[in-house]
């Protein structure tokens, strides 16, 4: 076992029980007492995906196996990543401040003795080992201000008649993404915190619509035509990029993701989604 100090559990100090690497994820940290311990932030942030309400569930996979968790996403792109807590005390979406409570350590999900999970990703959510960040700044992170960086990326979907609820970034479950599966999307709006987003989509049998500058009231506010089916999306930012990936009715995984930048791209692997097809989820980042 490895003592060290740390951002992440409220005492400041644990021990590191499983270390990062050999299909292991994360580091898993306990307390050096029985007393399960408060988990913090590691760094200011937003809450990008958390889930509740699992109990402790041996050999699940997936993001069951994380049991109840929270991940947090910080200025310069990167995520931290929380897991098997008994209890969680922030929500999807909230902003959360360096070492404010997010929930408490436990043995949810798979689980075998109360600990906390931790994972560090980078901003293409690939997962790096998360030591010598435990007591220390991600990269880049006391700046603060990471040059290309967009913020968070706020989107809905106009489907099944109505439009959908807002979903900040893109996470998993039913939550994750704009859209009903198997309802055909027919307008879009996308905001981006740090700076302008322009988007079109292309319309079923028809062309590209007029570019749309973020989102706003009215029929100038978002992307599309009320009864029209999307089947094209494309976006440019005048900062960083934004990343984003389609489902299209019928299929059960989501496209690749394709990254947009400054200027809208030509040909195939230019805009997301296949022309002809109806485009039924949307997920940014
Ligand atoms: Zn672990």
């Amino acid at each position: 076992m490895v003592n060290t100090s740390s951002r992440v559990l409220m005492t400041g100090s644990n021990q590191i029980t499983q270390r990062y690497g050999n299909g292991h994820g994360g580091v898993d940290l306990v307390k050096k007492t029985n007393q399960l311990d408060s988990i913090t932030a590691h760094s200011d942030g937003t809450v990008v995906w958390c889930q509740s309400g699992i109990p402790n569930d041996t050999g699940s996979s997936g993001n069951r196996s994380y049991g109840n968790a929270v991940k947090i996403r910080h200025a310069n792109g990167y995520y931290t990543l929380y897991a098997h807590m008994d209890s969680v005390v922030v929500k999807n979406g909230q902003s959360v401040k360096a070492g404010q409570k997010i929930g408490y350590m436990g043995n949810t999900g798979n689980s075998y003795g109360a600990h906390l999970h931790f994972e560090v990703r980078n901003a293409a959510d690939t997962r790096v080992n998360p030591e010598p960040y435990l007591n220390d700044d991600l990269p880049g992170n006391s700046t603060d201000k990471v040059t290309g960086y967009t913020g968070d990326l706020t989107y809905r979907a106009y489907t099944g008649k109505a439009w959908q609820p807002k979903v900040i970034n893109c996470g998993d479950g039913a939550d994750g993404y704009a859209g009903i599966f198997g309802l055909p999307i027919e307008g879009l709006q996308i905001d981006a915190e740090h700076c302008d987003v322009f988007y079109r989509v292309h319309v079923q049998g028809g062309d590209w619509l007029p570019e749309i500058k973020n989102s706003g009231t009215g029929a100038d506010g978002y992307a599309g035509i009320y009864g029209r089916t999307i089947d094209g999306i494309q976006i440019r930012t005048n900062q960083g990029y934004v990343d984003c990936r389609v489902h299209l009715v019928g299929d059960k995984d989501y496209l690749d993701w394709v990254r947009f930048g400054a200027t809208y791209q030509d040909g195939p692997d230019g805009y997301a989604g296949i022309f002809g097809r109806a485009i039924d989820g949307v997920q940014m980042k």
